[in-house]
C-alpha cells in the first residue's frame, strides 16, 4: 500500500491495472466461469478475478474482502486517525502501551524485515517521509537540508521498538510508523487468504499491479504484466505458478519534479532523501508482505548491493532496472521472465 487518498490519478491507475492483468482473451478452453470486480478501496484499485466457483460465493467473498480491506487501510494509515495513528501517539511518549491488533503483527514482521534489509526498508522514518510532504497531496518542493539533517540525527529504527508479547514501547520517541512499503502486500495477502476461506482458490488480487494469485485460469497459468517505467507499455510477462506475489516499487509511482530533478517517494534512510540509481524493482515471491517490503529495500540499496540484501531476506526472483534502463536479473526469476521486444538483461547470481 501506500495509503494515498483515492483521488490519486483513479485513470492512470485504471490503465496500469487494465494493461497489468492479461488475462489472454476469452475463455473457450476452460469450461468454468472467470468472475471478475474491482474495488476502490486502499486508496486503490483492487482487481479482484476468480477462476471457478459459483457467483454467489464470488460476490459475497468480494464484499468481504472490501470491508476487511477498508478496515485496514484506515487502522494503518500513516496520516489520518486510526490505529496506527494512536500508535505513534503512544510511540512518541515512551511508555508501555498495549498495541492494537491490526497493528501487532505487522510491526513484528516489520521489525525483522527490518533487520534482514539492514534497515533499509526502515518503516520507522515516518517523520522523515512527512517532512518531505509524502503523507499528503504530492509536494513541489524539496524540504530544506537543516530539516533533514535533524531528522537523521535522530535515527529512527524499527529496533529501537520494544516488543514485550502485546506490549509496545520505543527506545527512542523520534521512531514514528509510516506502513506504506509494505501493508499492500500484507492486505494483499489477507486478501486472498479471504477468497480461499470461500473455497475460491484460483484466484488473483490486483491493487494496482502489485498482486497475489493463486491457482490457475482453468488451463493456463495467470499471465501478469511488467511495467515498463520509463514508457506506457508492458516491458514483460510472468506466467505465476501456484501461490505467488509479484510486487513493484517504482520511482514513478510518486514523485515530483523541482529544478529538472525528479523527487520520488522512496526514502533512502541514510541520506534522508530519495534514493538514486534504480527505477524499478519487481519481486516474485511466495507472500505478498514480504515481496512488498523487499521491493522497497532494494530499490533503496540501489543497482550494487541489491544481490546481497535480496539474498538476506530470502528473495531470489528479483528483476532491477537502473537509471540509464539497463535490466539486472537473477538466474531465477531470468527463467521466469519473458520479455516483449528484445533485451539484454544482466543474469546476477545472488551471493
Ligand atoms: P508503492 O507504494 O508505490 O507500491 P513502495 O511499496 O515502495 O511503493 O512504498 C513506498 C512507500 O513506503 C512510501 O510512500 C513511504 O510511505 C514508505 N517508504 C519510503 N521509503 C521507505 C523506506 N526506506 N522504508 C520503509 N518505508 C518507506
Ligand atoms: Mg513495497
Amino acid at each position: 500500500m501506500r495509503p494515498t487518498p483515492a483521488d490519486h490519478r483513479p485513470l492512470r491507475l485504471l490503465a496500469i491495472l487494465c494493461a497489468a492483468l492479461l488475462l489472454g482473451g476469452c475463455d473457450r478452453a476452460a469450461d468454468e466461469p472467470t468472475w471478475q470486480e474491482t474495488l476502490l478501496v486502499f486508496g486503490t484499485l483492487v482487481d479482484i478475478t476468480v477462476h471457478g466457483g459459483d457467483e454467489a460465493t464470488f460476490r459475497r467473498a468480494v464484499r468481504e474482502v472490501e470491508d476487511d480491506l477498508g478496515y485496514l487501510h484506515e487502522a494503518l494509515h500513516a496520516w489520518q486517525p486510526g490505529s496506527l495513528g494512536r500508535t505513534n501517539l503512544l510511540l512518541a511518549t515512551g511508555g508501555t502501551f498495549t498495541a492494537p491488533p491490526s497493528v501487532l503483527p505487522l510491526v513484528e514482521q516489520s521489525r525483522q524485515l527490518a533487520e534482514q534489509s539492514d534497515h533499509l526498508f526502515n518503516p520507522a522514518i515516518g517523520q522523515l517521509i512527512a517532512l518531505w510532504g509524502f503523507h499528503g497531496e504530492t509536494p513541489s518542493t524539496p524540504p530544506d537540508e537543516a530539516a533533514i539533517a535533524a531528522l537523521l540525527e535522530q535515527t529512527p529504527r524499527m529496533d529501537q521498538i520494544v516488543i514485550d508479547g502485546i506490549r509496545l514501547r520505543a527506545t527512542n520517541p523520534a521512531v514514528q510508523l509510516d506502513l506504506g512499503a509494505i501493508a499492500k502486500g500484507y492486505a494483499v495477502d489477507r486478501a486472498l487468504e479471504l477468497l480461499h476461506d470461500h473455497g475460491l482458490v484460483h484466484a488473483i488480487v490486483n491493487a494496482g499491479g502489485d498482486l497475489r494469485a493463486s491457482g490457475q485460469r482453468g488451463d493456463r497459468p495467470w499471465r501478469i504484466g511488467i511495467r515498463d517505467p520509463r514508457g506506457e507499455g508492458m516491458l514483460a510477462v510472468v506466467e505465476t505458478r501456484g501461490n505467488e506475489a509479484l510486487f513493484t516499487s517504482g520511482d514513478y509511482e510518486r514523485y515530483f519534479e523541482h529544478d529538472g530533478v525528479r523527487y520520488h517517494h522512496i526514502l533512502d534512510p541514510r541520506s534522508g532523501r530519495p534514493a538514486r540509481g534504480l527505477t524499478s524493482v519487481t519481486v516474485l515471491h511466495d507472500d505478498g508482505t514480504v515481496a512488498d517490503a523487499a521491493s522497497t529495500a532494494l530499490f533503496v540499496a540501489g543497482p550494487e548491493a541489491w544481490p546481497a540484501i535480496a539474498a538476506q531476506l530470502g528473495v531470489d526472483h528479483v528483476m532491477v532496472i537502473d537509471e540509464a534502463g539497463a535490466i539486472q536479473l537473477t538466474p531465477a526469476m531470468a527463467e521466469r521472465v519473458r520479455f516483449e521486444q528484445r533485451q539484454q538483461p544482466r543474469i546476477v547470481p545472488l551471493p
